[in-house]
């Protein structure tokens, strides 16, 4: 499939000086609990099947989380809270993702992100967000012929994701919707084809799981939506 070709490509991007030193250097110094494995330290391509109607779009691979083993929200705390709540839905075979060998597959939904590679502080550059663009228009254009729903985990995925739909010629909201927890605002396919909903929730992230920005409730709440949204 050429998502499957994509994905391969991808992980040989060199493109961002910072995010290749830092994934490498993340890698090389590595974390105690972690001290025995080895670093998948490339880019992370998206996860899930090729033809998926539902897509989840974060922001980027944690550096000792997906930049440690190569598949997007897996070995931190993010992940745990995503995968659970898509197990609870049905949509991921295991509630737990540990490593790329865990046999975790996904139904109709993928999971991807508008930067490919871990960088410090969980914060790209602007420069980054648009130098890794190419690749998530290349991944969403084609997804297009299945993609029914878009879940965005966070503003810099939202804000990302916005020129990416409009670059492939999306139709958007005028103005251009703003992020929200719950925010909902629908994009119509290039063809004039159908419309899909592209639907806000808080980035899982440790901060605001920790401090219940997020509860699991409202983060199973919003796949639910974008679930039933996609036809899963
Ligand atoms: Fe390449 Fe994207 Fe990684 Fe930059 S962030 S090096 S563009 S894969």
């Amino acid at each position: 499939h050429p998502l499957r070709e994509l994905d391969t490509v991808l992980t040989t991007c060199r493109a961002c000086p910072r995010l290749v030193a830092w994934r490498e250097e993340t890698a090389r110094v590595r974390r105690r609990a972690f001290a025995d494995q080895d670093y998948w330290a490339r880019p992370v391509p998206g996860f899930g099947p090729p033809d998926a109607a539902l897509v989840i779009v974060g922001l980027a691979p944690a550096a000792h989380g997906g930049n440690r083993t190569g598949r997007m929200f897996t070995g931190d705390p993010s992940g745990d809270a995503l995968y659970a709540a898509l197990h609870s839905l049905g949509l991921a075979s295991r509630p737990t993702a540990t490593h790329r060998g865990d046999g975790l597959e996904l139904s109709g939904v993928r999971i991807t992100a508008p930067v490919h590679c871990a960088p410090p502080d969980n914060r790209p550059t602007t420069t980054e967000r648009d130098t890794c663009r190419p690749w998530l228009a290349r991944e969403l254009a084609l997804l297009r012929p299945t993609l029914r729903a878009i879940v965005v985990l966070g503003a810099f995925g939202w804000q990302a994701l916005l020129p990416v739909l409009a670059g492939d010629g999306w139709l958007l909201p005028r103005p251009r919707p703003a992020f929200g927890h719950g925010a909902e605002a629908w994009a119509a396919a290039p063809d004039g084809g159908h419309r899909i909903p592209l639907l806000g929730c808080y980035h899982p992230s440790r901060r605001n799981m920790s401090t219940r920005t997020l509860t699991p409730a409202m983060l199973r709440q919003v796949l639910a939506r974008g679930a039933r949204l996609a036809g899963l």
